[in-house]
């Protein structure tokens, strides 16, 4: 499964390099700036191109990945319930996919927070019938132009039909498909709106985007995220996980307790290493410079975010 996975990502990867050699070799050097760190426009235009795998978990919940964040799927008489809708670009693959589970019709998105790899796919969801529920944090991002220093983008308010429809600001329970699923805000961690979703039957926790397994997290300062919000996150998380309990991560493979606390100490040893650098004086650059996490950087960096972008994240919250 992880070997799945990481193949996606490396296709991912070699996908956008390729559109970033062909916009180098195409454009005039002005317009080559405006495209400078398109890594959202580079992302969504690459979409149409992504792997998704399909994965069974337990009672009934499968998560489709490759298609931005992991979407976690309930088919059942009630109709599909989706945890994220993914990019809109990958529409036809993700379609195919959720076929592929079931014939039930798409009846509902929850939405795990704003960010565009998990809300892109909201409008084409709901034009097929399906309800968006998300915290209220989702919904206003959404209906908002949303600028996120970290990629260096400006979101325009996304189309109505893709804006939720319902929302809640601390916790939710629904039950849908004969599974109870109770949904719970978390205080600011990645964003302002992160939310978990826990299949009580099945005993799958759908921890979103304050769990990347095995790469580096992004943490977007602009929407209320902050390192000590992720791993305030990763201690609520872990006192929550047991040994039986099924863990998707908002990005990586499907993981379990161990790896939840694998990456608690590497969030953690992050910030103290960091921190104590920069408290002596050391720039940015000096502290990549020190290499504070090269024990996990070969697997941890090559993906969604470089080593020198997951030590910068920290080193705007220490
Ligand atoms: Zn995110």
């Amino acid at each position: 499964m992880s070997t799945k996975s990481d193949s996606g990502i490396s296709r991912r990867r070699l996908l956008i390099s390729t559109s970033m050699a062909a916009t180098v070799g195409l454009l005039a050097p002005r317009a080559l700036f405006a495209q400078d760190d398109g890594l959202v426009q580079t992302a969504r235009k690459t979409a149409a191109a992504a792997t998704i795998t399909i994965e069974k978990l337990r009672g009934n919940v499968s998560v489709l990945m490759g298609a931005g964040g992991n979407i976690a799927v309930l088919p059942g008489r009630d109709g599909k319930l989706l945890i994220d809708a993914g990019f809109a670009g990958a529409r036809p693959k993700i379609a195919d996919a959720l076929a592929s589970i079931s014939s039930d019709p798409i009846k509902n998105v929850i939405n795990t927070h704003w960010h565009f790899d998990h809300t892109d796919g909201n409008e084409w969801l709901h034009s097929a019938g399906a309800a968006i529920l998300a915290h209220t944090n989702t919904q206003k991002h959404l209906s908002t132009t949303t600028r996120v220093e970290g990629w260096n983008f400006t979101f325009t308010p996304w189309p109505a039909g893709a804006i939720p429809t319902e929302v809640f600001d601390d916790e939710r329970t629904v039950k849908l498909n004969g599974a109870t699923i109770v949904l719970k805000h978390y205080a600011p961690a990645h964003t302002d709106s992160d939310i978990s979703v826990h299949f009580t039957d099945a005993d799958i926790f759908h921890i979103a985007d304050t769990f990347w397994n095995g790469y580096y997290p992004f943490i977007d300062y602009s929407t209320g995220g902050s390192i000590d919000g992720m791993i305030r996150a990763t201690e609520a998380n872990l006192a929550k996980v047991t040994d039986k309990m099924i863990v998707i991560p908002g990005h990586g493979a499907v993981g379990d307790k161990s790896q939840l606390a694998f990456y608690r100490d590497l969030l953690v040893a992050t910030r103290e290493k960091v921190a104590a650098l920069k408290k002596q004086g050391k720039s940015l650059d000096e502290i990549v410079a020190a290499k504070p996490t090269v024990a996990t950087d070969a697997k941890w960096g090559n993906g969604f975010r470089s080593p020198k972008d997951f030590i910068g994240d920290v080193f705007q919250g220490v």
